[in-house]
């Protein structure tokens, strides 16, 4: 089966990852799934939340905001300044970016400061959760490694890369990084987060007005782990050149 951008079943969009495009950012990448563009940003704080003074939490912290520019999508969205209160959907896309992120950063190497993560959509056609943990594991590596180059860390305070991708059955049929013709009609929608040592981090699953079965989701992370071999190359290649 073709598809109607002309991938096969397993193939990813278009994947390119521009790093240094906010150079007040210690990190950043424009990543490009096809046409969902995202600007994931890494910024330093040298300070941690009150919280973990007040409990005695050693290490630092990282956490990750995410919103949709209003023009990233074809009709405006309001920015959650203007409507007063915040996106339930863009909290829980945060959450998941934070908690993949923290999954592969040493916050005990990283010493008493805060990584700020900030995945700014510039153009959404699905995935943008999956775009943005992609390339936000970039932006944190160059910003981990901007404190090394400082001399504030001897070790980069990151264990490993993480990376993710969508995949969905549309039509019976499982597809990987669904773009938002495919993710409206899919019957199936999962999101696979998964580390360069082959180990998952989060599966987002859910049957839409449908079931799944033990063969369909093996096909399906199965298909997630060949895409996400291949965003880790993309990763690699963009954090090689530098
Ligand atoms: N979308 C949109 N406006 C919204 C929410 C979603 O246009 O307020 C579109 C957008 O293209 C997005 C897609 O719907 O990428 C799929 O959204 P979903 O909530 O599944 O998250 P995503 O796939 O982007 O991680």
């Amino acid at each position: 089966m073709t598809r109607h951008d002309g991938r096969s079943p397993g193939e990813l969009r278009k994947i390119e990852i521009q790093p240094g495009i906010a150079p007040h950012a210690q990190g950043s990448v424009l990543v490009s799934f096809g046409n969902t563009r995202v600007i994931c940003a890494a910024m330093i704080e040298e300070s941690v939340p009150r919280w973990m003074k007040e409990q005695n939490v050693t290490g630092g912290w990282l956490t990750a905001e995410y919103s949709m520019l209003p023009y990233s999508t074809t009709s405006r969205k309001p920015r959650d300044s203007s409507r007063g209160r915040p996106d339930g959907r863009g909290t829980e896309i945060q959450r998941l970016i934070g908690r993949s992120l923290r999954a592969v950063v040493d916050l005990e190497k990283l010493g008493s400061r805060t990584l700020w993560v900030d995945c700014d959509v510039l153009q959404a056609d699905g995935g943008t959760r999956t775009a943005s943990i992609t390339g936000a594991s970039v932006a944190i590596e160059l910003a981990c490694r901007s404190l090394v180059t400082a001399g504030k860390l001897s070790v980069l305070p990151v264990k490993n890369r993480v990376a993710a991708v969508s995949v969905g059955i549309v039509g019976g049929e499982v597809l990987l990084d669904l773009d938002y013709i495919e993710d409206k009609d899919a019957e199936v929608d999962m999101n696979v987060v998964m580390t360069d040592k082959g180990d998952f981090v989060e599966i987002q699953g859910s049957g839409e007005e449908t079931v799944f079965n033990q063969g369909q989701l093996d096909t399906m992370l199965a298909a997630a782990k060949t895409g996400i071999a291949n965003l880790l190359n993309f990763q690699n290649s963009a954090l090689s050149t530098l």
